[in-house]
């Protein structure tokens, strides 16, 4: 099959003939229609910032399809069927595993670092990543469930614990960041205000629902800007990894506010004010990937209608133009939300 695989020291993916095998027990192979391109594997390749343990590796980690074949021992699974591959991977018989809760898992890991990805035009995986996918749903809509839209929903609901009412902020809007917007008016945020450096990213803010804009190039104190348009907010997520956000959002969170951390940096986290963040007993929780109920919920919503993602694929591409679209989001040019791949195309 045709697959995008990833070398050590490599910038670029090189598109390979690689060897495909049957799927066994609990396994299923998955014909791939579509996978999102996704900011991490921009840091995997244009922007090197990534190693991985093992090359060469199959990126894509964001992925739709269509059941091909069956291990002996699937039992949910058949030929035909429409599904969404979990991004996250996961030992699969911890405590954590076992109650469904895989983000939480010692081994977790994720498609296209730790196994092969979808990338590809086949994946082979065990049966408990996948989800069937209602017709009503496209693919393209579908494969984005996986990270850009059940992270977000992940981070806001369970970690950040979210009622309907509070109000929320979010700092980076990129693929994931725009999609937390969507989704805390979904799950009935009073109000949302978007937090960023990048014009083109706060346009999408605006279209995703976004009740304000900060544009951090120009706001040199984000935590006091937020404080004075909100008079206070309850949860606030962090996409962007600058973790000078974080400290900054202390000064403006409501008592009890949650403060959930997804984008990964590199700098320290410091507080100058401490003091505020257990007066006001504030917490700062980590929040990764997602859990067994993500997805399902997702499908809910949008079946529901309240869950509008036609706005989120900005364009869709063969395999062979993989390289081009992990430039094009590292440059974000044209805005992207998301680049689909089709590797069957
Ligand atoms: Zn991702
Ligand atoms: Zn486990």
């Amino acid at each position: 099959m045709r697959a995008a695989q990833l070398h050590s020291n490599e910038t670029k993916l090189r598109i390979n003939d690689v060897p495909t095998r049957e799927p066994v027990g609990d396994e299923v192979k998955i014909s791939v229609k579509c996978c999102g391109v996704c900011g991490s594997d921009v840091h995997l390749t244009v922007h090197k910032t990534v190693k991985l343990a093992h090359y060469p590796r199959i990126l894509g980690h964001e992925a739709s399809g269509v059941v091909k074949v069956t291990g002996e021992n699937v039992s949910k699974f058949k030929k035909g069927d429409r599904v969404v591959i979990s991004a996250g991977t996961s030992c699969g018989h911890c405590k954590h595993c076992i109650a469904g809760y895989y983000n939480l898992c010692e081994e977790v890991g994720v498609l296209g670092f730790e196994v092969d990805g979808a990338f590809a035009e086949e994946i082979i995986v065990k049966e408990k990543y996948l989800t069937i996918l209602p017709d009503s749903i496209p693919f393209d809509q579908g494969a984005i469930l996986a990270d850009a839209v059940s992270t977000p929903y992940h981070a806001l609901k369970y970690t950040g614990r979210l009622s309907p009412g509070e109000s929320v902020a979010i700092f980076g809007c990129g693929g994931l960041g725009v999609h937390a917007i969507a989704l805390a008016r979904a799950l009935g945020a009073s109000r949302v205000v978007a937090l960023d450096v990048d014009k083109g990213s706060l346009d999408n803010a605006g279209m995703y629902g976004a009740d304000e804009l900060i544009d951090l190039k120009t706001v040199k104190n984000p935590g006091k800007a937020l404080k004075e348009l909100t008079g206070g907010v309850d949860v606030v997520c962090d996409f962007s990894g600058r973790y000078e956000n974080v400290e900054a959002s202390v000064r403006a969170m409501n008592s009890g506010g949650r403060i959930v951390m997804v984008g990964i940096g590199r700098n320290k986290l410091e507080f100058s004010f401490p003091t505020t963040l257990i007066m006001k007993q504030i917490t700062i929780a980590g929040s990764y990937g997602a859990d067994f109920r993500t997805i399902p919920e997702l499908i809910d919503l949008y079946l529901t209608g309240k869950l509008d993602l036609s706005k989120s694929i900005t364009s869709h591409h063969p395999l062979e133009e993989v390289n081009e679209c992990l430039e094009n989001l590292y440059y974000r040019k044209n805005n992207p939300i998301r680049y689909i791949i089709e590797p069957g195309k």
